[in-house]
């Protein structure tokens, strides 16, 4: 039986085109993606698409978006087998992340993908990254069930856990790396899964999860940061939480007036969750002296999440509505394969 997949269009440079007058590239509609990929039809699937009203540049995405999204995956997750979302890559770590905690309990794949050249391009990667994507998409193992059963990018020849991913090029095919997780398969003539889904807690039916709470904040330090002139941002009022963006194994400098900024800030409710400027490895608070003060004051290591993944699980773990300590319990566990523990 061939599986059932549901192609969901938002937009980016894969459907875009030149506009011959301002050189600016701009959306088209599905149809003309599709009308550039024969080959979908040629593909063992039954393929469905369904499109935003309107397709976006992905740096346009916003939490209204990412909403859309989970009720037309939500809707339609019993009629198919898998989900391939078009989506730009310029913001698709972001959006695999909000997905990966919006979505949970996934036994079927949500493939985000997209390109760097437009469709229409002799050399385009979209064509590969599409096809690709689909193929995954449709993938079964013996017993019937889904290959992948999690959100993740695919994007030049590798799949992603989209929770970890970056964005890491503005020009190469490469757009994407994992820095802490390896990838969920390599394409080449066949595709090698190396899947760790025991990192994702199995729950007995797809839970759903979309009120996200937006008033978050992210900074991120840098040598002689004026940290009097963030003031702004450490109040609880306006940002329930911050994402801090720390060097190294997670120190920053050690200084009184962010001291005091962040103590007062977690003393009014808000949560600072703090995550690496680095591009690979681990906050480890009180490994040095310029991180113990964030172990003292109760701001709450990321461990090795991404920015992206970060942010994302900030927005959901306080969307939730949860007692002060429950939050901040949320957001020291791993709950969509999103940390290493
Ligand atoms: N600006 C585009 C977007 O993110 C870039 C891309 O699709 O790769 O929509």
């Amino acid at each position: 039986m061939k599986a059932k997949i549901l192609l969901i269009y938002t937009g980016g440079t894969i459907g875009m085109i030149k506009d011959l007058r301002t050189g600016e590239l701009k959306s088209l509609d599905f149809n003309y993606v599709f009308d550039h990929i024969p080959e979908l039809e040629r593909l063992h699937v039954e393929l469905s698409s369904i499109s935003f009203d309107k397709a976006i540049d992905s740096s346009d995405m916003t939490y209204a978006h990412w909403k859309q999204l989970v009720d037309i995956l939500s809707d339609n997750y019993e009629t198919y087998d898998g989900f391939v979302v078009l989506h730009g890559s310029d913001t698709m770590a972001y959006s695999a992340s909000a997905l990966s905690f919006m979505l949970q309990g996934l036994t079927k794949p949500i493939i985000l993908t997209g390109s760097q050249l437009p469709i229409g391009t002799i050399r385009t990667d979209g064509k590969e990254n599409l096809i690709t994507a689909v193929e995954i998409a449709a993938a079964k193992n013996a017993d019937g069930s889904s290959t992948v059963q999690e959100v993740a990018i695919y994007f030049e020849y590798s799949l992603y856990r989209g929770n970890r991913c970056t964005k890491i090029s503005a020009n190469q095919f490469e757009a994407f790396t994992s820095p802490n997780y390896p990838p969920l398969a390599v394409a080449g003539v066949t595709i090698q899964y190396q899947l760790g889904q025991d990192s994702i807690k199995k729950r007995p039916v797809l839970q759903v999860y979309k009120n996200l709470e937006p008033r978050i904040g992210l900074l991120k330090i840098y040598p002689s940061i004026p940290f009097e002139n963030y003031a702004f941002l450490f109040n609880a009022e306006h940002f329930k939480g911050i994402v801090l963006e720390t060097f190294g194994a997670g120190n920053a400098p050690n200084n009184q007036d962010m001291i005091d900024l962040i103590t007062n800030y977690i003393a009014a409710g808000g949560i600072v969750l703090n995550v690496t400027q680095c591009s690979s490895g681990s906050v480890q608070q009180g490994q040095y002296q310029t991180s113990s003060f964030f172990e003292k004051i109760g701001v709450v290591s990321g461990k090795d999440m991404t920015t992206e993944a970060a942010l994302a699980k900030l927005m959901y773990v306080l969307g939730r509505n949860e007692k002060h300590s429950d939050s901040i319990a949320l957001l020291q566990q791993n709950i969509v394969g999103e940390m290493s523990v």
